[in-house]
């Protein structure tokens, strides 16, 4: 079927594009270093960053839309040069909706060291479910790159991966869920970072790890109210 641009085309283009915002807010990216992508919610349908171009000079129209395998459909620039990534992730993981690239400093330090950052904070067992994993050393422009995130996160809690002498790659159910993953991954790199500064940070139990977690994910937050009887 040919492609047509929809009403959820649309508004995946304007979540992508507002998105980016969030990278610079947080301080996870340099010039037009990170990127952010999301699925179009029962598509196979890509939108992501158009390479090259500031932050700042980001619209919803200059979004590329893309199919799994990155040929362009709808958009007059090339799409971020990390989109092979983004799709080799979205093909074989269809339950991903949303995905994140940054260098962000903090965590991208513990992937110069290729090292996972150890779960010593309950902030990391709540939202990774124990460490972040570290990732392959893998060669820009290849699809080398997808691969090792995929085999590294696919069985594994975490939705963020560091992958070695590179930077942070996140998942999400959709593009904001990614967005927030690499939010706290930099927290939490830079947090641990500097325990390490003056000892070694020190290990939560296995088990407390999974309390933690399952408390964060299945109960924490907003619940809906009780339906009355
Ligand atoms: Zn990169």
């Amino acid at each position: 079927m040919p492609y047509r641009s929809t009403a959820a085309v649309l508004e995946m283009k304007e979540r992508v594009c507002a998105l980016h915002a969030e990278l610079l807010r947080w301080g996870l990216v340099t010039w037009t270093s990170g990127n952010v992508s999301g699925r179009v919610p029962g598509t196979d349908l890509i939108v992501i960053k158009p390479s090259g171009v500031s932050y700042d000079d980001l619209t919803p129209e200059l979004m590329v839309v893309t199919d799994l395998e990155g040929k362009v459909l709808e958009g007059d620039l090339a799409p971020s040069s990390d989109a092979e990534s983004h799709n080799e992730v979205y093909q074989r993981m269809p339950e991903v909706g949303g995905v994140v690239h940054t260098h962000s400093p903090y965590a991208t330090a513990w992937a110069a060291r290729a090292e996972p950052i150890p779960c010593v904070l309950t902030a990391m067992a709540d939202e990774f479910g124990g460490e972040i994993p570290l990732g392959p050393f893998a060669l820009i422009g290849s699809d080398a790159i997808g691969k090792g995130i995929v085999e590294t996160l696919r069985g594994h809690r975490s939705p963020a991966v560091i992958m070695q002498n590179h930077g942070v790659f996140t998942i999400g159910k959709d593009p904001k869920a990614a967005v927030k993953a690499a939010v706290m991954a930099e927290d939490v790199a830079r947090t641990v970072h500097i325990s390490r500064q003056l000892g070694e940070p020190v290990p939560i139990p296995q088990a407390d790890i999974d309390r933690l977690y399952d408390r964060y994910q299945n109960v924490y937050g907003q619940q809906p109210a009780p339906k009355e009887q």
